[in-house]
């Protein structure tokens, strides 16, 4: 019988699971909960959401809304869960907390294909393919042995990430392209502040409501260089301007002098549609990012695609580690996905759990692992994750600047949900046959 190991009955553990199963593939699937718990979950049950009750937008010319109906199309248990469990929400698919979990635990219960074992796996076990899928609170243990696979520098415990937004909606009325003291292509995206700007930007900063971390997130200590702007700013009105927002060595090309402040943006994919804010980790709430950003010169109207976010979170650095297929480099039957994989957010860990149980099963069948084009949001996420050109990797969620661009220019605001719309077809045509 063939056979394959699943590390964590999370979100992406479960999805997993229930795919090689569906394929006809046992599964030993190892959950630690309830005996050892994580910090943030609260029960035993099987894909329990720790935080928000939403998976985020079900409306197709959202990003997330996007990659769900994708994983309808490839047959995800996980989002046909969530859709039987959904409470109102507008736009948004919400579930039942308790009955979606519930309904998991049961659906993985009842599989004859599946064991549940209830334990804590301290060793990546060698005897036949493994999903690792232990997510942003793997254990201790686990996560030393990861280290032996990944390499120490390849393992991360604690997310300090800094916003990124889409280039189309950067005013370059106000921002303008160099790299400081001209050293090197102008690869950098500055906006400038002049003294009167930099004073909104910071009173706002300062008063601006930060986002409560968990009680086990509290002693955590942030590297210097990874301190949230929020708290760099508290030490004083000037250390921005000596710190991630200093402006020397950059000339403002509209004045020919040096500004008061520049926030710079740098390119965070490789088609160049996202830039993310350096130095910029924040841990504000998300309205209140988004009120801070409005109010530096040339990101008036700018498209976040991720808000800065800072929890604890344990994952590894894809672009090394894997291959787009979400297998290992170094052992073909060995998978990362969820949370641990370089990919935030519910949907995105269900999504990464689907094609990592799809193509455990098809590498055990003797077929080819599935590898996805970027032109769906499921094969931009796992080429976004895996690309090697990446300097400071970061996990991303899903959204429309990681995939490939369309053959048509659509420029302009007016046309954005069009573009959005057509981002849709084309991923959803490009899925269709091949989910049958
Ligand atoms: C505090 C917090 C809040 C979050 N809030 C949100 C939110 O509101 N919205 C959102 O979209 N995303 C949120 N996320 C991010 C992420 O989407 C979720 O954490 C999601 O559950 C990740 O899915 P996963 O399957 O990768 O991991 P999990 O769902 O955490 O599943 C991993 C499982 O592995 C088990 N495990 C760990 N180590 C071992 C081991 N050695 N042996 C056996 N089992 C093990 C754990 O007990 C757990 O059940 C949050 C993350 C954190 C940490």
């Amino acid at each position: 019988m063939k056979k394959v190991k699943v590390i964590g009955g999370g979100l992406a553990g479960s999805e997993a699971a229930l795919q090689l199963a569906n394929n006809g593939i046992e599964v030993d699937l190892y959950e630690m909960r309830p005996e050892k718990m994580t910090g943030a979950h609260s029960s035993g049950n099987l894909g329990e959401l720790v935080c928000s009750n939403s998976l985020g937008s079900n409306d197709f010319s959202a990003a997330s809304g996007l990659l769900k109906q994708e994983l309808r199309i490839l047959g995800s248990y996980l989002v046909k869960f969530a859709d039987e469990t959904s409470v109102p929400a507008g736009n948004a698919l919400a579930v039942d907390r308790e009955i979606f979990s519930q309904k998991i635990t049961a659906a993985i219960a009842e599989n004859p294909l599946i064991n549940l074992i209830n334990g804590e796996i301290r060793e990546i076990p060698e005897d036949m393919p493994v999903i690792i899928a232990s997510g942003p609170l793997t254990s201790e243990a686990l996560s030393e042995e990861i280290k032996k696979i990944t390499g120490s520098e390849h393992l991360y415990f604690f997310d300090a990430i800094a916003p990124i937004v889409e280039r189309d909606s950067i005013n370059f009325e106000k921002a303008f392209m160099a790299s400081r003291y001209d050293k090197g292509e102008a690869a950098y995206i500055n906006c400038p502040m002049d003294k009167e700007e930099y004073e909104v930007f910071y009173e706002k900063l300062i008063n601006s409501p930060v986002a409560e971390l968990k009680e086990f997130e509290k002693n955590s200590k942030f590297f210097e260089s990874c301190l949230p702007v929020e708290v760099l700013a508290k030490r004083g009105k000037d250390t921005l301007r000596y710190g991630p927002l200093k402006p020397v060595g950059l000339i403002d090309p509209r004045t020919g002098r040096k500004n008061y402040a520049v926030v710079q943006l740098r390119m965070d994919n490789h088609a160049g549609s996202l830039y993310n804010l350096v130095g910029f980790q924040t841990n504000l709430k998300w309205p209140a990012q988004k009120e801070l950003i409005k109010c530096i010169p040339g990101l008036e109207n700018a498209e976040i695609a991720r808000y800065g976010v800072m929890h604890r979170n344990t994952f590894i650095h894809s672009p090394s580690v894997l291959m787009p297929t979400l297998q290992s480099k170094r052992r073909e039957d060995l998978f990362f996905a969820g949370q641990i994989s370089g990919v935030e957010g519910y949907t995105e860990s269900i999504a990464t759990g689907l094609l990592a149980g799809i193509n455990a099963a098809r590498i055990l069948k003797g077929e080819r692992p599935l590898t996805l084009e970027p032109v769906s949001m499921l094969g931009a996420l796992c080429g976004y994750i895996t690309h090697p050109n990446h300097k400071d990797f970061q996990p991303v969620n899903s959204n429309f600047g990681i995939l490939k661009p369309l053959d048509v220019v659509l420029k302009g605001r007016k046309n954005k949900q069009h573009k959005k719309r057509l981002f849709a077809e084309k991923a959803l045509s490009y899925l269709t046959p091949i989910a049958k």
